[in-house]
């Protein structure tokens, strides 16, 4: 009797943004016979969050040198602008919808390429639940269809950010409220004086694309610190000295930014952030989490020159202060909010009133807070839990999914940023680009299909 040839292996990728975009393309590119399933729930596939925006002020905060998708392919992403007819200087920062741009054309190659003919297939929804089922893990979408697969791979993005502290539970549904700042309308949004919870690179883009129409800005933080800008930089020499401590490591840094500036002093040490980071204990992330973190951020986050230059222009105009405190309690007052925080170093706390708030706090952390969808379905099941510094999923050194019995759950891998509690860098193209190859080798390993 003649053998039944046996099916070709599915990976179910969840979330259709950078990360699961280039894990689907190195999952068809490495494995010849691998049928990929991409799944998105917002209308295009390949930009995710930090890509689908037309904003002209919402630049890449990285050189377009530096954002290339393939990490052996250096110059792919200027070659794709060059060949687009809009060659850009190695240094400049290009629109972030430009970068969309380019993202779609690669997910359009993937699927015109007759190599990979039928084996990349779109799924336009969200998944919602993923279970074990006849030793394969089935996907629900949220129209009701299922499919299964062999491997799931969650490339989830950031979560959004948690609700205010001190927020009265009317805060939360008051339309004034703007709870994810990727939804914020310049056009609808109230005039007057709007409270932007946070001071990060989220509020640089709300800020820029509210001003102005007589709006008065006001970014609150606990340290009220701002990204720095980039400027042209020099060679980033890797420092000489201790980095076994977050205290150790400042101690270096600091020694090598008087030497040779500390843009070039951070950059310098960035080829070693994973290696360091999981060099450290638990308690020593914890530290550095707990007092270098918003230190870190604004000078390794940085903005493009021109961004700068247009925010430090609403802060001279007035048109936005950015001030340090802690955020004590929110409540609805009228069409607005009253306000009461308390400001850095001082004991008496003040109360002030806004039209409106935006909450750019940044991602929310731990994904069991997510009370529906696929995060709390897979919570439910216990086939994920938080890692213990509350940055995201608990993951292994494969990118495998830790379920609450402290053990991988079987087929279920992450990648992206909710796996940054591992490696610390898993935020920008530059980190994930290496990591999206890494899941799609282990994915293949686990499902024992050679790589091409
Ligand atoms: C505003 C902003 C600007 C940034 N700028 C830069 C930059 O200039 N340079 C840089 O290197 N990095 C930048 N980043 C970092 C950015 O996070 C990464 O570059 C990258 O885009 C992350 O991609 P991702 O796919 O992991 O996450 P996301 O882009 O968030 O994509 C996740 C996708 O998953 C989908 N999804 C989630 N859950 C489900 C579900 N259950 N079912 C179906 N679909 C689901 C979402 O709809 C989303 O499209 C920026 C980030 C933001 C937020």
């Amino acid at each position: 009797m003649a053998s039944v040839p046996e099916a070709p292996p599915t990976v179910a990728v969840i979330g259709g943004g950078f990360s699961g975009l280039l894990t689907a393309i190195h999952l068809l590119r490495q494995s010849p016979n691998v049928i990929v399933r991409l799944v998105e729930r917002a209308p295009r596939f390949g930009r995710g969050r930090a890509y689908q925006t037309a904003h002209p002020d919402h630049l890449l905060n990285v050189r377009a040198s530096n954002m290339s998708a393939f990490p052996d392919q250096p110059d792919h992403f200027r070659d794709w602008l060059a060949a687009d007819g809009v060659a850009r200087p190695a240094e400049a920062f290009v629109s972030r919808g430009r970068y969309g741009d380019y993202l779609q054309s690669l997910l359009r190659d993937e699927v015109s390429d007759p190599s990979r003919a039928g084996r990349l297939l779109l799924e336009a929804d969200e998944a919602v639940a993923v279970e074990p089922a006849d030793g394969r893990l089935r996907v629900t979408l949220a129209v009701g269809r299922t499919f299964d697969a062999d491997a799931v791979v969650l490339a989830l993005g950031l979560l959004p950010p948690a609700p205010p502290p001190g927020a009265e539970p009317e805060v939360l549904a008051h339309p004034a409220y703007v709870a994810d700042p990727w939804r914020v309308d310049p056009e609808t949004a109230p005039q007057g004086d709007i409270l932007l919870i946070g001071s990060g690179l989220t509020m640089v883009d709300v800020a820029l694309s509210l001003a102005g129409e007589g709006r008065r800005l006001t970014a609150l933080s606990r340290h009220g610190l701002v990204s720095r800008s980039h400027a042209p930089t020099g060679s980033a020499p890797q420092p000489e000295g201790s980095l076994a401590t977050p205290r150790a490591a400042l101690r270096t840094l600091r020694a090598q930014a008087e030497k040779v500036g500390w843009r070039e002093a951070v950059d310098g040490i960035r080829p070693l952030t994973q290696a360091v980071w999981r060099s450290w204990p638990l308690s020593q992330r914890r530290r550095f989490l707990r007092h270098a973190r918003p230190w870190w951020d604004v000078h390794r986050h940085r903005m493009a020159p021109t961004i700068a230059a247009r925010l430090s222009g609403l802060v001279v105009s007035t048109e936005l202060e950015v001030l340090a405190g802690r955020l004590e309690h929110v409540a609805a007052e009228g069409q607005g909010f009253a306000v009461r925080f308390r400001p850095r170093g001082e004991r008496a706390p003040v109360t002030r009133s806004f039209a409106a708030i935006v909450n750019c706090s940044g991602p929310r952390g731990d994904p069991e807070a997510a009370s529906a969808g696929l995060l709390a379905d897979l919570r439910r099941r216990g086939a994920l839990r938080r890692d213990p510094l509350g940055l995201g999923l608990d993951v292994d050194d494969h990118l495998r999914v830790i379920g609450a019995d402290g053990r991988p759950t079987p087929g279920l891998f992450a990648v992206g940023p909710l796996t940054r509690a591992a490696v610390w860098e898993a935020l920008a193209v530059p980190d994930l680009r290496n990591q999206t190859a890494e899941v799609a080798r282990a994915v293949a390993r686990s499902l024992a299909v050679a790589p091409a």
